[in-house]
């Protein structure tokens, strides 16, 4: 029969408490390891073939004390045991047993072997206890070997009658036996009669050659803030000001929305300043993502600089944070936040700025971007181009030809009894918008369609607006080779233009 070696750690939690008889009341307090291996079932029994390495925390905690010290501590044990184990189970409370598994999986790259945390909700020693299943059932899947399972290469949770992908995970019940789940993300197994692991949903295997590497350096000078209604944007301010405050994940409403007054605003751009902190947009709402431009209550925050935490969970979203300011410098931190690193965000977030334009010009202008590597332009799922203060100057001729579009326009809807957009008005005065066309001059503008012209910006007069638009994905797809984006705006005779920003947010999907 084949062996398998599984290193158990035990930091604490209900799974090994016990009644502290010198207490009133005898609230729960962990066990010693000698004594609760009196109470823990022989491994080979659970999982026919495993054998286990037993170790523990010097100081047994509830899990509502772990800090980051504690995350280093459990990765840097993962990191010694690493080569004589085939899997690993980490033993702790049910409290922050996702921050756990969240940090985890940032902070081990390369993993090529099951890592997974699991406690309980009723203490082993209890005679109706859920600890009992799930020390079995993670023993199952960390001795794969043994077990024939599949190999899972992530940080997981198992508990109950679920596999998790770790850094997806919330703990959703203080007391149900299924304490957690994923909800932005679909399991990667099932328990029940048997044990099945969905193995297109497991993350692949690190390259080979790679060898595993412990990330221990966080920076924990970070905070988690939830926006509620009244929150006064002076306290913000203070808050985010403060010296030691690097980094805040921040909870707003729905997909990512804050309110619109300008005092927040302006706390926040006070606070972030020229990028020297790092803001991370999640959604408040237990399940779905931040879609930053969506509304015009979160175009505020984008302006400002906060970048987006997609569907990542509050855990996730604070872990990898520290782990990447930990890790990372600059602008670097930014890029890697909105890139999916461990399967903990179903979408990467690519923002390529492109040059100002600010001497009104009439002639069409270029500008290109180099995509960072991970960029995959197959796999775009949405790209959207932000302008800002776009001012346009029509002259005489080009003024009076809108007006007659214009009008011919309002003419039409009076025909047709409905209404027509002004958008559709033909003819008007345009700025054509190109990819990967430098070439790209008026006379394209002639062609009703062209295969690289992402957007038209009709113009009705001369103003000065901010444009928003979601370009043609299956177009881009084909435009965007692997090297750079072009960008080109061409404007049409008698328009000249300038403005003040220009982004464009590329989503990819994230494996
Ligand atoms: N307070 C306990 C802990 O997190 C709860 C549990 O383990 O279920 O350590």
């Amino acid at each position: 029969m084949t062996k398998s070696k599984v290193y158990v750690l035990y930091t604490g939690g209900t799974f090994g408490m016990e009644p502290d008889l010198s207490r009133p009341g005898n609230p729960l307090k962990p066990m010693e390891l000698e004594k609760l291996k009196k109470s823990l079932p022989e491994a080979d029994l659970l999982a026919p073939g495993v054998e286990i390495t037993l170790d523990k925390f010097d100081h047994l905690i509830d899990s509502s004390s772990m800090n980051p010290k504690d995350w280093i501590n459990i990765a840097t044990k993962i990191g010694e045991h690493y080569a004589e184990h085939d899997g690993f189970i980490i033993v702790q409370g049910t409290d922050t047993l996702a921050y756990t598994a969240s940090a985890l999986s940032f902070m081990l790259e390369n993993l090529a072997k099951p890592v997974i945390v699991t406690g309980s909700q009723l203490p082993l020693a209890n005679a109706r206890t859920d600890a009992n299943l799930n020390y079995g059932h993670a023993l199952q899947i960390a001795g794969y070997k043994a077990t024939d399972l599949p190999c899972i290469p992530e940080v997981i949770v198992v508990f109950a009658d679920k596999i998790l992908r770790g850094c997806r995970t919330r703990k959703m019940s203080a007391s149900a036996w299924t304490g957690f789940d994923t909800p932005n993300c679909p399991p990667l197994g099932e328990i029940g009669e048997h044990v099945r692991i969905f193995e297109n949903q497991i993350r692949p295997m690190p390259p080979s050659g790679l060898e595993l590497q412990v990330h221990t350096t966080l920076n924990s000078d970070v905070l988690d803030i939830s926006l509620y209604p009244g929150m006064r944007a002076k306290h913000l301010k203070q808050i985010l000001n403060l010296d030691d405050v690097k980094g805040v994940v921040l909870r707003t409403y729905g997909t990512g929305n804050a309110p619109e007054e300008t005092d927040f605003i302006e706390a926040l751009g006070d606070g972030i300043g020229n990028g020297e902190k790092i803001v991370v947009n999640i959604t408040q709402c237990p399940q779905g993502a931040v879609e930053m431009g969506l509304y015009t209550a979160s175009v505020g925050l984008i302006d400002k600089g906060v970048i987006s935490g997609g569907d990542m969970t509050p855990e996730a979203a604070l872990s990898k944070l520290m782990v990447t300011m930990g890790t990372r410098i600059g602008a670097q931190v930014k890029l890697q936040m909105q890139i999916s690193q461990r399967g903990e965000q179903s979408q990467n977030l690519f923002d390529f700025n492109f040059k100002t334009i600010t001497t009104p010009t009439d002639e069409p202008r270029s500008d290109f971007v180099v995509p960072d590597r991970r960029f995959d332009p197959t796999a775009l799922s949405a790209g959207v181009m932000r302008m800002k203060n776009l001012t346009v100057k029509l002259d005489e001729a080009a003024d009076e030809q809108a007006k007659v579009a214009v009008d011919r326009a309002k003419a039409a809807a009076e025909l047709a009894k409905t209404t027509v957009e002004l958008a559709e008005a033909t003819k008007t005065p345009v700025i054509d918008l190109y990819m990967n066309y430098p070439t790209a001059k008026a006379e394209d503008g002639k062609k009703e369609i062209h295969p690289r012209r992402l957007h038209r910006i009709k113009l009705f007069g001369s103003t000065t607006f901010d444009v928003v638009q979601t370009l043609p994905r299956e177009k881009m797809k084909n435009i965007i080779g692997d090297s750079d984006i072009v960008l080109t705006f061409v404007p049409s005779p008698g328009v000249s233009f300038k403005f003040e920003k220009l982004s464009l947010s590329m989503f990819t999907r994230a494996e």
